[in-house]
């Protein structure tokens, strides 16, 4: 054999090079498409099985090149008759050992796109076409691997004719081979398009995704030229080790191109990142730079260790123990200095103010006591929580370090799932108003949903002609959190308001009731007036009961209410007619009660508003623009500090709802960021009639409520079924983390419109999104809103809505800059008082 294996020699020709450089080239594109495939899935913490497989695909394909050089090495690529006796069996073992590396390699690129394929589309339907296509590939590789080992028995008679062995027709495999790969190839690729089709993207996600699928569909093309070089190649059988070289190159090139095909659809964003740098934007506003970009979602801030800083040096230590001392000390580890105390030395009583250079911070504002000085939770919770304040709070101004996230800081992440609000999206979505962050403004707000772009929005409309400068702060996408999320329909359920009427009295019920209606109207003013396209639609709105024994409880509880002359139930009306069914159009209905509500496409009326804001330069928006922690410097203004350096406010407001806690250390506890669930469900046989018009609450007993919102296009968004987890505490409560499903919905919403809804059963309605956002619970069921305590005229909050904010968050927007803009104490601004956020509500924790 030549020292130089592949390459002509000794007047000998040879093209087994072309092998080599085609193994090489294809081995490294595939692997470092597999890897970045796999750093982007860890990353995002959503490594799966689909990325196991590919990883098991890659490992293979390795193997096949080997055995590939090998033959090589061997002489394959040279004539047949150049070969000396013993080389020419081996090259032609190598060349058969590596038919089932190839044939395991393109059975696994298969079975790792179903699988994606499943992880992405959810619908019942789609499951079970993948499994059956999942049991073919595998079934059909199986035999294939069995064939091309047994093809010859005894099996050395493959590639040594000099035994006498029985054999299969070869060609006739091979053929048979090359077309059914290409027609499972066909499968695999149209297996998705029925789902993709009904999704509504836009231009640049259709160009996009068009492209991963053609990119897909070169699989097949490699397949089908492989299957050419086949054909070919039979016709020159005589001389194998040199004819059958343009059929090795496609069978490498096929094996390979199918890892690169199987990772392109994850490796969308990335990919759609660098076009755009390289060619320019491909939609306006879109930023790619940044922490939160459409890039790999950038995690590691939350890894970085902890940075050498005044207030992190010690103060990243958790206190020790648990001795009164214990804060004295980590006030000095800290490098902090105790400016005064009261009560250290008399049991749970702690108190002071903590100082370093120009900070301040008092443990009161650090949420950790009580205003009278009192430790909340026990005096070891006390010491965690001063622990975790020093932690927060944010550095010296100007110290040059650059910030960082304590780890398991309430914060909304980065690669929340993608709900069916969002999939449309508008161009404001990721803008950016400066390409630098402002150094001051009056007012900084922080959250840009529905809370943050009605108080923005009021701020600038009460101002008149003298505006205030804002700053609207935002972590992810315009309008990413609930408000993004959530069910799209405004309303007080008759079971809240019984609640409020028998814990908290009649009147703050009746004060409830009218709050929200009154936010209906409002909502339909803006509308109109600021002419916002967003589906809005006054409508009626079902409680419906399925429990006998609920329903008797509720119609009970109702008419006594009714009679007693409760002012809330006014608007309401108790249905329970032979008919009841029909017209709440729900088989098994016990009863129902009506009421007036109205809905509207959340995100759209949100980006619509906020667009008009930003457009007129009454408001600077900065998305992808998390914050880390809001401290005061000495002569009282706020320091904002977020990922893109610090911002000077007069005043911030907290418009964060569940990740209040996060930045406000005050909420700690005292507002919970809880997961909860909602689907999108089509029908697939076409629009249902006659069509739904009115919302639902769905009470199937007592503590199991679902709420229905059924769309203009004959869809459903269905959210509840939180009964089905419930049990799991740790996955749902004190969880932010909306980039994860909770699967075990599903049983619940799947079918559900066929199992509850007159005329639906041959419907066809499937789930075709299912996502997830997050709630802020907090111990009375109601919002705190108003001045944060203990920060009077610099900070305010509105947030902690209990999942049902859409209901109440416009006029408390309102409320909220009648108090910064004319100065009017909380009990002025006409806001109920039981939404105040008080000392006395921050008293004890969930
Ligand atoms: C699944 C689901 C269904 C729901 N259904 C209904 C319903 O049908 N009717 C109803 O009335 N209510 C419903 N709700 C509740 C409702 O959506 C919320 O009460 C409301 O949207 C809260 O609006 P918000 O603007 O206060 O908060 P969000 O919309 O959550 O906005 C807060 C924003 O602050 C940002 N943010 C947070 N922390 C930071 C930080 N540190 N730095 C920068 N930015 C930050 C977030 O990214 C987010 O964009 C539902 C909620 C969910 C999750």
């Amino acid at each position: 054999m030549s020292s130089r294996p592949g390459f002509p020699h000794g007047g000998l020709p040879d093209q087994g090079w072309k092998l080599y450089i085609t193994s090489v080239v294809m081995i490294v594109t595939a692997g470092l498409f597999t890897l970045g495939r796999c750093v982007l899935r860890l990353h995002t913490r959503q490594f799966g099985r689909d990325d196991i497989v590919i990883v098991v695909s890659l490992l293979f394909s390795i193997l096949l090149s080997v055995t590939i050089q090998l033959a090589v090495e061997h002489g394959y690529g040279m004539h047949k008759v150049d070969l000396t006796k013993p080389e020419l069996p081996a090259a032609l073992r190598w060349f058969f050992i590596a038919q089932t590396p190839y044939k395991v390699v393109t059975c696994l690129n298969k079975i790792s796109a179903i699988l994606l394929y499943q992880r992405i589309f959810i619908s019942r339907r789609f499951q079970i076409a993948a499994w059956i296509c999942l049991g073919i590939v595998v079934s059909w590789s199986l035999g294939s691997i069995a064939a091309t080992i047994l093809q010859c028995i005894p099996i050395a008679g493959s590639w040594d004719k000099s035994v006498h062995a029985k054999c299969i027709d070869s060609n006739a495999f091979w053929m048979g081979y090359s077309i059914s790969n290409i027609l499972t190839d066909v499968m695999v690729l149209a297996l998705p398009i029925p789902q993709v089709l009904k999704l509504h993207l836009d231009l640049r996600e259709r160009i996009l995704l068009c492209g991963v699928f053609l990119m897909a569909g070169f699989v097949t093309v490699a397949s089908i030229l492989r299957a050419t070089a086949v054909h070919n190649s039979l016709r020159n059988q005589s001389d194998s080790t040199w004819g059958f070289i343009p059929r090795g190159i496609w069978t490498l090139i096929e094996a390979d191109v199918g890892i690169i095909c199987a990772s392109l659809p994850i490796l969308k964003r990335p990919i759609g990142s660098l076009l755009s740098r390289l060619f320019g934007p491909m939609s306006a506003g879109q930023s790619s730079d940044t922490w939160y970009s459409d890039g790999p979602p950038v995690h590691q801030t939350l890894e970085v260790p902890p940075r050498r800083g005044p207030f992190t040096q010690g103060g990243m230590q958790p206190v020790r123990n648990h001795r009164q001392g214990d804060w004295q000390s980590a006030a000095r580890d800290s490098d902090v200095e105790l400016l005064h105390t009261k009560g250290m030395d008399s049991g749970p009583y702690l108190g002071g103010v903590l100082r370093k250079d120009s900070w301040t911070v008092t443990t009161e504002q650090a949420g950790v006591l009580d205003p009278d000085g009192r430790c909340h939770a026990g005096q070891s919770d006390c010491f965690n929580r001063i622990a975790m304040v020093l932690r927060r709070t944010p550095t010296a101004v100007g110290d040059g370090a650059s910030p960082s996230l304590s780890h398991g800081q309430v914060m909304p992440v980065p690669n929340p799932t993608t709900p069916y609000w969002r999939i449309e999206l508008h161009p404001i979505d990721e803008h950016r108003s400066t390409e630098q962050l402002p150094k001051q403004c009056d007012i900084a707000i922080i959250g840009a949903g529905l809370s943050g772009v009605a108080t923005a929005y009021h701020l600038i409309k009460k101002a008149g002609s003298n505006p205030p400068s804002v700053v609207l702060l935002e972590a992810r996408q315009v309008c990413s959190g609930a408000t993004g999320r959530n069910g799209g329909h405004c309303k007080a359920k008759t079971t809240t308001l019984l609640g409020v009427a028998r814990d908290k009295g009649v009147g703050v019920a009746n004060e409830l009731a009218a709050f929200v209606d009154q936010q209906i109207q409002a909502l339909k003013h803006l509308v109109e007036e600021e002419d916002l396209d967003c589906e809005f639609e006054l409508r009626r709105s079902y409680d419906v009961f399925l429990d006998p024994v609920e329903a008797a409880t509720v119609r009970k509880e109702f008419q006594a209410a009714v009679r007693e002359g409760q002012e809330w139930t006014r608007t309401r009306s108790l249905i329970e007619c032979k008919h009841l069914e029909q017209m709440a159009s729900m088989s098994g209905a016990q009863l129902a009660i009506s009421c007036s509500i109205c809905s509207f496409w959340p995100y759209k009326l949100v980006t619509q508003l906020l667009a008009k804001l930003v457009e007129s330069g009454a408001v600077n928006l900065q998305t992808s623009t998390p914050v880390i922690g809001v401290g005061q410097v000495i002569d009282g203004s706020n320091v904002v500090e977020t990922n893109r350096g610090q911002l000077r406010a007069s005043k911030v407001i907290f418009a964060t709802n569940a990740y209040t806690s996060g930045i406000c250390p005050t909420f700690t506890d005292r507002i919970v960021p809880t997961n909860s669930t909602a689907v999108h469900i089509t029908p697939e046989n076409g629009p249902v009639h006659p069509h739904l018009s009115q919302t639902y609450n769905i009470g199937y007993q007592a503590d199991r409520v679902d709420y229905l919102n059924p769309r203009p296009d004959g869809g459903i968004v269905v959210g509840g079924g939180q009964w089905t987890y419930r049990d799991d505490r740790k996955r749902w409560y004190n969880d932010w983390d909306d980039s994860k499903l909770l699967p075990e919905v599903m049983s619940h919403f799947d079918g559900l419109m066929q199992r509850h809804f007159l005329g639906w059963d041959s419907s066809g309605a499937e789930i075709d999104n299912m996502w997830t956002g997050i709630q802020g619970i907090t111990r009375d069921g109601l919002p705190f809103v108003g001045e944060v305590v203990g920060q009077q005229g610099k900070q305010y909050v509105l947030a902690g809505y209990n999942g049902g904010g859409m209901a109440m968050i416009f006029l408390c927007a309102e409320g909220v800059a009648e108090m910064i803009v004319n100065g009017k104490p909380y009990e002025d601004t006409g806001l109920p008082m039981m939404m105040k956020s008080t000392a006395g509500r921050l008293r004890g924790s969930l």
